[in-house]
């Protein structure tokens, strides 16, 4: 008799509907037979890795046969000086994505609950179910997150929290006064992870860096990334910042070596590369100045974003008009499993690439 394999994983992995991640380029153009497809659809940098980073990976091909350096003492050290906080206090991550995982494997039982926002980041949610917990989902407001709300949420089963400043779907953030409002609220026993994943594109004066805070809430985790402004998804590279006790704590469950030599020696290089970085905000901000013009002259409501990306109302079911932009060559993210299935989240790329999306957009919008 055959074995039915999905009843014999855990209950929380049973309940997982699996990540969908943007469609790459490639797929799409064997699948609509297009070419030069625009690919806005996973937040990536579109100038791509800065030009240090692009240099030093070749120097590093030799060492290959060798592990890397699983407690990643350079990048480390680095990152220490340039956050002012100890090594001891960061943890490297195969992306950020891998710390939020961390958090949940090494915190959560199945009789905790974790509390994130409607319209947030969809990983807060998977992580939970893996470790068979709670998702305590609170209402957002304005499409942002309702820490207010959020506060209210916290009990004594309550063990972690996810906070994406600012958030990815939506663009929304949160301010100084607000989150230390609600920190100050968190109960000892309740972790909360500050999801800073576009922490450099953010240019708002009132836009708090919670790593600044850690010293007086211990019960604090930042997580930062390679993956969006350094334009370095594909090396899987980020970290988290906390207490020395909490990084020793995700250190115990963290796979040793858990991130690549290539990535280690990019990421290295990439915090020295200011230039790139700027080079990168300010084509964003212009970016999301035409994208943002573009929906007002055609009528469509969309969320104010300080992020890379920006979430549009498309005014008529979003899997369609994705659908139909894969047609004209540019894939977009539809984002009905955000519950938020009349927009469409576009990534700011190239001003060539963002009009490409701006026509093929406009041409559906004005079709009967
Ligand atoms: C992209 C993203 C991440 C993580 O990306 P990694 O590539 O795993 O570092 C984390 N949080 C949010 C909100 C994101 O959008």
């Amino acid at each position: 008799m055959a074995v039915d394999v999905l009843s014999l994983a855990v209950p929380g992995v049973r309940g997982i509907k699996p990540y969908e991640p943007g469609r790459p380029i490639e797929e799409i153009e064997r699948a609509y037979g297009v070419a030069d497809v625009v690919k806005l659809a996973s937040n990536e940098n579109p100038l791509g890795p800065g030009s240090r980073a692009l240099a030093v990976m070749p120097e590093r091909l030799d060492g290959l046969a060798r592990y890397p350096d699983g407690n990643g003492f350079a990048l480390k050290s680095k990152l220490a000086e340039k956050l002012s906080v100890a090594p001891e206090q960061l943890t490297l991550g195969n992306g950020s994505n891998e710390i939020l995982e961390l958090a949940a494997r090494a915190f959560v039982l199945p009789e905790h609950e974790v509390v994130f926002s409607a319209h947030a980041f969809a990983v807060y949610s998977l992580v939970t179910q893996a470790v068979g917990a709670t998702a305590v989902v609170v209402p957002a407001h304005d499409w942002g997150h309702d820490l207010e709300a959020m506060a209210s949420a916290l009990n004594e089963r309550t063990r972690l929290v996810f906070i994406a400043n600012p958030n990815n779907p939506t663009g929304t953030w949160v301010r100084r006064g607000e989150l230390k409002t609600f920190l100050k609220r968190v109960p000892a026993h309740v972790l909360v992870v500050v999801d800073e994943a576009y922490f450099e594109y953010v240019i708002e004066p009132d836009y708090p860096n919670a790593i600044a805070w850690i010293k007086r809430f211990a019960n604090l985790i930042v997580t930062r990334t390679f993956s969006k402004v350094h334009g370095l998804a594909g090396l899987r590279i980020g970290y988290g910042v906390s207490t020395p006790e909490v990084a020793d704590v995700l250190n115990r469950v963290r796979e040793p070596f858990n991130v690549n030599t290539l990535a280690l020696a990019a990421a290295e290089a990439a915090l020295g590369d200011f230039a790139h970085v700027t080079h990168s905000v300010t084509m964003n901000q212009e970016g999301m100045r035409q994208l943002s013009k573009a929906f007002m002259e055609m009528g469509l409501p969309y969320i104010p974003s300080v992020a890379n990306f920006i979430a549009v109302d498309v005014r008529r079911p979003g899997a369609a008009v994705f659908e139909a932009l894969l047609h004209e060559g540019v894939i977009v993210r539809p984002v009905a499993n955000y519950a938020m299935s009349n927009h469409l989240r576009v990534t700011v790329g190239l001003p060539d690439e963002n009009q490409r999306f701006i026509d093929a957009l406009a041409k559906m919008i004005s079709a009967p």
